[in-house]
């Protein structure tokens, strides 16, 4: 951008010009001028920063699991519900994405596939329902949720 002066709507000189007294604004807003204010910067042709908001923190996985938290198996026993897209939740477990019919299918699979895409992704209150019917079935290796349960009571 070429260096050119001139007045800002708030009243504020900027340029390589000298400020020329005899046409100075009735009125300067208390705004800092071009240093200062981001009217008054964007005005003088300087690039303006975007604003950045506040950090929003929002809720994107539950883990939903039939052991209790301090339980050892916890994480290996439990299911994820998490937002894959906005307002659509998926129930996964070990990178696998399942649907009402308890089917497994990879992420690669659910990304390539829109109909998998569509039986895979719930409103959080479905994926949670689904989750929860899911949760006391999963198993790692041989173990079980009842088996871990019992080996934790002995
Ligand atoms: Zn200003």
């Amino acid at each position: 951008m070429t260096a050119t002066s001139g007045w800002t709507s708030h009243g504020w000189w900027y340029g390589p010009d000298p400020e020329p007294v005899e046409d100075r604004p009735d009125e300067q807003a208390k705004c800092g001028g071009p240093a200062m204010c981001r009217t008054c910067k964007a005005e003088s042709g300087q690039v303006v920063e975007p604003r950045i908001p506040e950090p929003a923190v929002r809720v994107t996985a539950y883990t939903v699991s039939c052991l209790p938290v301090d339980h050892v198996g916890y994480k290996k026993l439990s299911l994820t519900v998490s937002e894959y897209t906005p307002g659509l939740w998926a129930v996964t477990r070990n990178g696998f994405f399942y649907d009402q019919n308890e089917n497994r299918y990879s992420e690669s699979t659910v990304k390539a596939d829109e109909e998998v895409a569509r039986d895979v992704l719930f409103t959080l209150t479905s994926a949670t329902t689904l989750a929860k019917r899911l949760a006391p079935n999963v198993k790692i290796g041989g173990r079980t949720v009842a088996s871990a349960l019992a080996r934790a009571e002995r």
